[in-house]
């Protein structure tokens, strides 16, 4: 490596305190939800129910209703009589106005909805606030837009509804993802059976009661909750025509399996290891701002996280040096607090995950490097944490770990950034810095990932498709893509 000059390096000995400013609006959370099934609230079949904990405090908020086959089966049964005796005989323009209607109350409700998400899911009350919430209102909007236009977006094509949708979300970003299924399906005249994780039940539920208030047609939508087995039910139950699904590669896997040989359509967004490759042309202030929110944004558990810092040898000790004390003044802790930057992980099983990696990565040969902000005593948190000295064999350089933790490689020539960019089982996003539009082109181009950002990262929008190759996934949501994922198009 040539020789640098020592970087600059910030005295964070004497730490900046801020006072503790709480979000203080009252959210009704019910002691107990049942699930949502033709327009009504109905318990499970067999009583059966499970606790959604929050994260931070590690205290119980609510007992919810776990789907049984049976109840599988009367959702698909109350989808598809809406479907054949409403949804799909209602002129277009009718089905958009609902839609409106549904991305209208959602606005009025951000607030609410934005504390319950943090709350159940254990996110910054800044990021569900101004980045989820908002985003989740902006999917209603778009997809009501095209609701009626369908005969434009596929012109000469007669597009066609596929009729009842089963729809699977992660827990990462429960209501966005709920929004990126529930939208497009509906707008397109298809009626949906969707079912949140089991870790973040509560905004689903809270968009279930929004349903409800817009006077959507009972069995549009039908809400379900419970886990791994009743999202199974849902793959497997003969009356479904397409299943979406969000999730990790092997449980995609699975689902592609199950469905393989059937006629049911699918779109499935798995898992991703981004490339975050900086340049030496870079803009490095810039760059690290992209480096910390490309991986501790939602605590890194991000299917399109830039867990992966490729940077040019020869700024590689200024950029770790900056990024070091950038990261020094991140604080963790209380979701709730407005200051917080890392709210809490979002169970005990994915924190004892991430502490699997982070001794993995010591045996390994890397050099951990964490921040020392103080953590809350209760609750399930992790400092951000940096893998330095990585080689491309690593276990942490290939798989997902979905936590605040970036594994840093270096690089010589941009193809070598682009080689080993590309060289793991995933290829659903990636990040480049340069200040030449031409390199721009060129890395982009040539990295084999789905979103790749230039001199951004972790930019979202409803009009932009959004998807991976490889392990990653199969299929496009957002944007025009995402509505022909949810249309027979002849
Ligand atoms: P992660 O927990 O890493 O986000 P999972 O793939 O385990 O990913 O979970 C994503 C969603 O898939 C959750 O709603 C979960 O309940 C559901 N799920 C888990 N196992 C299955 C399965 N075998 N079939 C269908 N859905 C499943």
């Amino acid at each position: 490596m040539p020789t640098q000059n020592p970087p600059l390096r910030l005295n964070f000995s004497t730490r900046w305190q801020y006072a503790p400013a709480p979000e203080t609006a009252k959210v009704e959370i019910k002691p107990s939800y049942d699930l949502f099934i033709g327009g009504k609230f109905s318990p499970s079949t067999e009583g059966k129910t499970f606790e959604t904990v929050n994260p931070a405090t590690e205290k119980p908020l609510s007992q919810v209703a776990s789907a049984t086959h049976k109840d599988v089966d009367r959702a698909v049964k109350s989808a598809r009589n809406a479907y054949d005796k409403v949804w799909s005989k209602m002129p277009a323009k009718e089905r958009g106005k609902y839609v409106y209607r549904i991305a209208r109350m959602i606005q009025e409700r951000a607030r609410e909805l934005s504390i319950i998400e943090s709350m159940d899911g254990g996110k910054a009350i800044r990021e569900s606030r101004d980045v989820d919430i908002p985003l989740v209102a902006a999917h209603f909007f778009y997809y009501a837009g095209w609701a009626d236009k369908l005969e434009y977006a596929f012109p000469g094509r007669a597009p066609r509804a596929l009729g009842v949708c089963g729809q699977i979300i992660p827990w990462n970003f429960p209501l966005l993802m709920a929004a990126w299924k529930i939208a497009p399906a509906i707008a397109c005249g298809n009626t949906v059976v969707l079912k949140p994780a089991e870790t973040t039940p509560l905004t689903s539920l809270k968009l279930a009661e929004i349903i409800q208030d817009c006077d959507l047609p009972p069995g549009v939508v039908n809400i379900i909750t419970g886990a791994g087995d009743t999202g199974a039910a849902i793959v497997n139950h003969p009356g479904i025509d397409k299943i979406a699904f969000t999730g990790s590669t092997d449980v995609g896997k699975r689902i592609m399996s199950a469905i393989a040989g059937t006629n049911k359509k699918y779109t499935l967004e798995l898992g991703g290891k981004a490339a975050n490759v900086i340049f030496d042309d870079a803009t490095i202030d810039q760059a690290v701002e992209g480096i910390i929110n490309g991986i501790f944004f939602n605590q890194g558990h991000v299917c399109c996280a830039g867990s992966r810092l490729l940077v040019q040898e020869s700024i590689h000790d200024k950029v770790i040096a900056k990024l070091q004390d950038r990261m020094q003044t991140l604080i963790v802790g209380d979701p709730l607090d407005k200051n917080t930057d890392i709210g809490a992980i979002n169970s005990k099983m994915q924190l004892e995950k991430i502490n699997g990696y982070l001794s993995l990565a010591g045996d390994e040969g890397a050099n951990v490097w964490q921040t020392d902000c103080e953590l809350p005593a209760k609750g399930f948190f992790c400092r951000p944490t940096l893998f330095l000295n990585c080689a491309q064999s690593h276990r942490v350089v290939q798989e997902e770990i979905f936590g605040p933790v970036l594994a840093v490689q270096t690089f010589r020539t941009p193809e070598e950034a682009v080689e080993k960019a590309n060289n793991t089982p995933y290829g659903l996003s990636g990040g480049v810095w340069t200040d030449k539009g031409s390199k721009i082109f060129k890395i982009t181009n040539a990295m084999r990932a789905g979103v790749v950002w230039a001199n951004t990262y972790n930019k979202f929008d409803p009009t932009s498709p959004f998807g991976g190759y490889k392990e990653s996934g199969v299929g496009r949501e957002g944007g025009l893509h995402g509505l022909a994922a949810y249309l027979r198009v002849d």
